[in-house]
């Protein structure tokens, strides 16, 4: 259920309502737009509205029938912006994530930052703990890694963001990222995604291998209803019949989910395609479909990579596309970041 207040309504009304809709054993969670506040009330017993619409200060009660309440863009009409130091996603921004696909080394890692940061990426990626599907693949650096890319992000002054995979991780995760990433295979990790909704970074839910957009979404209320609303989805392709390529990038998420929720929604066409030459058509179709960000493998040594070297860019084929990039953006009327 969504209230949602008259532009006039002040502090003390607002704060009447919570209390009401609290006492009834809703959780309420507010937007504050420029123009007026919505309160969304999950949980709570069957109550009859008109109770909620005769308080002070309250324009219309709406029922939200969709199981992504918070998630909605009914809930919160305008786009949300994530700003992650100098990053920024959604809105009238396109981010762009770049970097390796697993941290590898000091050195892989300082040269991939030093030229990310020379072309203008503002967050690096790189796993420390790696979802791998055989357990005899390289499973991740741990903390060691994720040492290393926070050491050479600082350097470069760019945010980091890399997977999380379970609870016990969080503190070592706030430790050293700035933006947790939840993979395809955690989407409905169900348990840290509450978890995940208690703390204040953002989080990055890539959509499942296959999830339906209605079951991502409800992912993303998992975390919004928490608490946290710094959530941002990841379109990364999805599992069809086609063998062609790694997964089939589903880019008709992108408008489709734009116009029911107001999260951020990026692309990763690396893990997409899985495969290189197939990472720049599906950047530049991404950032023209309108995505608010990319999330790009990018090696020093693409063939040397310990994982996905196949699907990681060279840094100057990365340097190509980011040009590109900005310009689809600025048609879409958007700003790389
Ligand atoms: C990744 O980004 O490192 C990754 C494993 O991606 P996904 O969870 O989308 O497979
Ligand atoms: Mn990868």
């Amino acid at each position: 259920m969504l209230i949602i207040m008259q532009p006039q309504a002040n502090e003390n009304s607002i704060e009447k309502v919570i209390k009401f809709v609290e006492k009834q054993g809703f959780t309420a969670h507010i937007s504050k737009g420029e123009i007026q506040t919505v309160i969304g009330c999950v949980g709570g017993k069957t109550i009859d509205k008109r109770n909620i619409e005769l308080l002070d200060g309250v324009r219309e009660v709406v029922k939200i029938t969709t199981g992504y309440k918070l998630a909605s863009r009914t809930f919160k009409p305008l786009d949300t912006v994530i700003e992650v130091k100098n990053a920024k996603f959604g809105g009238k921004y396109t981010g762009i994530i770049a970097g390796p696909c697993t941290i590898e080394s000091e050195k892989q890692m300082e040269e991939a930052a030093e030229k990310l940061a020379s072309i203008g990426v503002k967050t690096i990626r790189g796993g420390a703990f790696k979802p791998r599907t055989s357990p005899y693949s390289f499973q991740g650096m741990g903390e060691d890694g994720l040492k290393i890319i926070k050491k050479v992000a600082d350097k470069y002054n760019l945010a980091v963001i890399s997977e999380i995979m379970e609870i016990s991780q969080i503190p070592l995760m706030l430790k050293y990222c700035d933006i947790l990433q939840v993979g395809a295979r955690n989407m409905q990790n169900f348990n840290l995604l509450k978890e995940l909704g208690l703390i204040n970074k953002p989080i990055l839910i890539k959509r499942g291998l296959s999830a339906t957009i209605e079951e991502w979404l409800m992912s993303a209320e998992y975390v919004l209803s928490g608490g946290n609303s710094q959530v941002m989805l990841c379109e990364r392709g999805i599992r069809t019949f086609e063998p062609m390529t790694r997964n089939t990038l589903d880019l008709s998420a992108i408008p489709v989910v734009k116009k029911i929720s107001h999260l951020p929604v990026l692309v990763d066409p690396s893990h997409a395609t899985g495969l290189r030459d197939k990472v720049a058509p599906m950047s530049m179709a991404a950032v023209a479909a309108g995505c608010d960000g990319l999330e790009i493998e990018v090696h020093p040594h693409p063939e040397c990579a310990i994982c996905d070297g196949a699907q990681s860019l060279t840094p100057d084929d990365f340097c190509k596309l980011y040009g590109d990039i900005v310009k689809i953006a600025d048609i879409v009327e958007k700003e790389v970041k």
